[in-house]
């Protein structure tokens, strides 16, 4: 071994050190990466939607010893537990050993995803083919949508109080559905017009079905023809869409990507990529933990967190009341002592597009976790900056653990930004950080990940958890 000049020395010591993922991982965890990716594409292809996802959650939750947590409930250390708001987020908590009032640990996820939403009155028939109307729902690229395969997903509660599931698409020789777009030979306008108002919400228009009902001589004969499979099938009429939530997501499954397979294609890793890695973090828990560690798993984060199933709602505090009232500990002092990863994606830098990326503080893929001090918009407007001490803890938490991680911003400060749930947290007197794994192409169709991200992302919860 050749000595290290002073210089070299120097450098090591007062220069802060980046490296690739895959340069500094053991065989042991290259084989956990891996590994891990496996379980996460079956999550990811379980759960297309908030509804479906919870579902699936209880599922896992349930094999791994969670039972639904009763307001009263004797709570004793090593209990787990779980309560699901409205069948479309969800907490789940393993009590630790020690008492509430010093604090939780909480990994806070969403489960929600940019997609198009049907109207309520959606369905109608235009030039002898049906087609159901969609609203988008959270920040997409409406260009993005089109030309792709699409499945049917969601519910329709009925006036007699029952609940209908649809799933269209999800099923082995499923059809599936698409929308439209303009031919190259007909787009000459359409290609002059601006990229955001290329392809209007107005049609975005989900294509269902082009055969009419034989022996009628009434109008809108396709479009009573498809209401007359969906009754057969579903039992429902076209009133019952005005009560319904019905969400078209794209239909293809989760893929490795790349000759190494070191990537991951899919919808909706923005935020399930986090979800899973604090979710699988709680359930993989091998010992009582001494705080409490809770996983919370919510909805409409990506229309800002509101409405009674998103993280602004009392659901999140009343679960938490209820936990902290078994012990007699006032919520207030419960909240003061906890802290919380906010998991949410990160932006991953992307060679195709340098010029929106500062590079000294861009997440890269294989870098590891991307923890954001802040994220918001231009002079930092709706963030929630963590502390500099908070930034020192987990920095010390993730460092002792060997878990990868880089500190990044959401691309070039005046070029655009972000937010998570991280505000909302914090608003609670709760230590709030973000962090994340990066992203390409987020809130498209079709994102992509790296394994290696994923799996520091899980090691980031297990650290936070375990404290
Ligand atoms: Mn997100
Ligand atoms: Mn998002």
């Amino acid at each position: 071994m050749e000595e290290k000049t002073p210089a070299q020395q120097m450098r090591e010591k007062l220069l802060a050190q980046k490296k690739n993922g895959w340069d500094v991982v053991d065989e042991a965890t290259e084989r956990a990466i891996f590994e891990y990716a496996e379980g996460y594409k079956e999550f990811l292809d379980a759960g297309k939607t908030e509804r479906t996802c919870v579902d699936n959650i209880v599922e896992l939750a349930k094999e791994a010893g969670f039972v639904p947590f009763e307001r009263g409930m004797d709570l004793q250390p090593g209990m787990k537990v779980y309560r699901v708001n409205r069948g479309k987020a969800i907490n789940l908590a393993v009590v630790g050993s020690a008492p509430l009032d010093q604090g939780v640990t909480l990994c806070a996820a969403h489960i929600d995803n940019p997609r198009l939403d049907l109207k309520p009155v959606p369905l109608y028939e235009d030039g002898e083919l049906a087609y159901l109307k969609t609203h988008y729902y959270g920040g997409l690229r409406k260009y993005q949508w089109v030309t792709i395969p699409l499945e049917l997903r969601g519910v329709a509660a009925l006036k007699d109080g029952s609940v209908v599931k649809v799933a269209v698409g999800a099923g082995e020789n499923d059809p599936l559905f698409t929308i439209s777009d303009l031919l190259p030979h007909l787009a000459a306008a359409q290609n002059q017009k601006k990229l955001g108002e290329a392809v209007p919400a107005e049609t975005l228009n989900l294509l269902v079905g082009s055969r009419p009902l034989k022996d009628d001589e009434g109008s809108d004969r396709v479009k009573l023809a498809v209401m007359k499979l969906l009754n057969e099938r579903y039992g429902i009429t076209e009133a019952d869409f005005l009560s319904a939530e019905l969400e078209a997501v794209p239909a293809f499954d989760a893929v490795d990507i790349g000759f190494d397979r070191t990537l991951i294609g899919a919808y909706g890793h923005d935020d399930r990529v986090c979800a899973y890695a604090a979710l699988r973090g709680l359930l993989d828990l091998p010992s009582t933990p001494v705080r409490t560690a809770v996983c919370v798993l919510a909805d409409k984060e990506e229309i800002g967190s509101v409405g009674v199933s998103g993280m602004q709602s009392r659901f999140f505090d009343t679960f938490m009341e209820d936990l902290c009232a078994s012990q007699n500990v006032p919520l207030r002092v419960c909240f003061e002592k906890s802290f919380c990863l906010s998991t949410d994606v990160s932006i991953a830098y992307d060679p195709n597009f340098p010029e929106v990326f500062e590079k000294n503080n861009s997440a890269r893929i294989n870098y590891g976790v991307g923890i954001c001090k802040y994220t918001g918009r231009a002079g930092k407007s709706g963030a929630s900056d963590a502390g500099a001490e908070t930034v020192a803890y987990i920095r010390r938490l993730l460092d002792g653990r060997n878990v990868l991680w880089q500190m990044c911003e959401l691309g070039k400060t005046d070029v655009g930004g972000g937010g998570t749930v991280a505000l909302y947290m914090a608003d609670r007197n709760i230590d709030t950080i973000d962090a994340g794994v990066p992203v390409l192409s987020m809130h498209a169709p079709f994102e992509t990940v790296g394994k290696l991200d994923c799996y520091m992302m899980y090691a980031a919860c297990r650290a936070v958890y375990e404290g």
